[in-house]
């Protein structure tokens, strides 16, 4: 294990309970991104061990969850709930890394949130999954004003699109269509909400959610994959004046201006400022509302975290939750 030091006074050192392997670990893995001496891993739970002079927000032993964005929650941007702009925000993929067994967090106060008590092992999956991808899913949902009265279709059956409908759900959405064509996701899918399943992708997916809503498009659409067919498919089925929320990491999707312009639709995304939700998340998991970690479909010893990079590129493993 590599030496973990404290840099700052708003450090903190926390010694990991759960980490995992994210989707977009895959992209340095296949080599889109450089991966030479980069730390990898973003998502994490721990107990904190050793806390900065000025960190007054938690305390050595108290159990945290943090975002994927370090962010000190002060600056005006943080305090208009975008924390994943933050002025003085790091990402902490690459930099800081988490699949190891203790990390250093910056902006300590700004970051990690305490749960309400030391939680019971059931517990760690999804307060884990609070981390980035429930967070990312719940704010995909926020994104598209899912709530009462609204249709919200979920493109992607990943982790995140199925948190996602776990959040639309949880945000009073009327109907919740989920696409999918895996019968285990839309199984999970359904048992987080989802009231409809479409197979249908591109052209033929929008067509059909346009069938499922009088011809008009979902009030809100969650795009949580990140392909030019995906992200089509989330404009496409958006009805005009209704909101989309785009959450799926992007590397090669080119939108035409004109398509932008005649679909006449909100948009927002981009990475999810998570910890405007952890607070509220946590509590959801602690009060067992919510069961987000049926997301992890494989369960590691760090040690065997080569394998579980290996099972999600060969697709035999959505989501990888290692542990210690
Ligand atoms: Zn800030």
């Amino acid at each position: 294990m590599r030496g973990v030091v404290m840099y700052k006074a708003t450090d903190a050192v926390i010694r990991l309970t759960a980490t995992c392997i994210c989707g977009s670990d895959l992209w340095p893995y296949r080599g889109v991104e450089p991966a030479d001496h980069t730390n990898m891993g973003h998502e994490y739970a721990g107990v904190v061990e050793e806390v900065g002079s000025d960190v007054k927000n938690v305390k050595v032993g108290d159990f945290v969850v943090g975002s994927f964005v370090i962010s000190d929650n002060t600056c005006e941007t943080c305090r208009s709930g975008y924390q994943s702009g933050c002025a003085h925000r790091e990402f902490v993929a690459g930099t800081i890394g988490t699949q190891s067994e203790k990390a250093r967090t910056p902006h300590a106060d700004g970051t990690l949130v305490a749960t309400p008590g030391q939680p019971t092992p059931d517990l760690i999956p999804s307060l884990l999954a609070a981390s980035d991808v429930l967070g990312t899913g719940w704010y995909g949902a926020v994104a598209a004003e899912a709530g009462p009265g609204k249709t919200v279709a979920v493109v992607g059956d990943g982790a995140v699109g199925l948190m996602a409908v776990l959040a639309a759900k949880q945000l009073g959405a009327e109907r919740i269509i989920a696409m999918s064509r895996h019968p285990e996701r839309q199984e999970l899918a359904r048992f987080y909400g989802a009231t409809d399943i479409v197979e249908e992708r591109g052209d033929a997916g929008v067509a059909k959610i346009k069938e499922l809503t009088d011809g008009l498009g979902a009030h809100s659409v969650v795009e949580a994959v990140g392909t030019q067919e995906s992200t089509m498919q989330a404009i496409g089925a958006t009805r005009p004046g209704g909101h989309l929320g785009f959450v799926g990491v992007n590397y090669d999707v080119t939108i035409q201006g004109i398509d932008l312009f005649f679909a006449g639709i909100h948009v927002e995304g981009g990475p999810a400022p998570v910890r405007r939700f952890l607070p509220h998340l946590i509590q959801l998991i602690w009060d067992r509302e919510i069961d987000p970690g049926r997301v992890f479909d494989l369960t590691l010893p760090l040690e065997q975290a080569a394998e579980g990079y290996q099972a999600m590129d060969e697709r035999r493993a959505t989501r990888v939750l290692l542990t210690f």
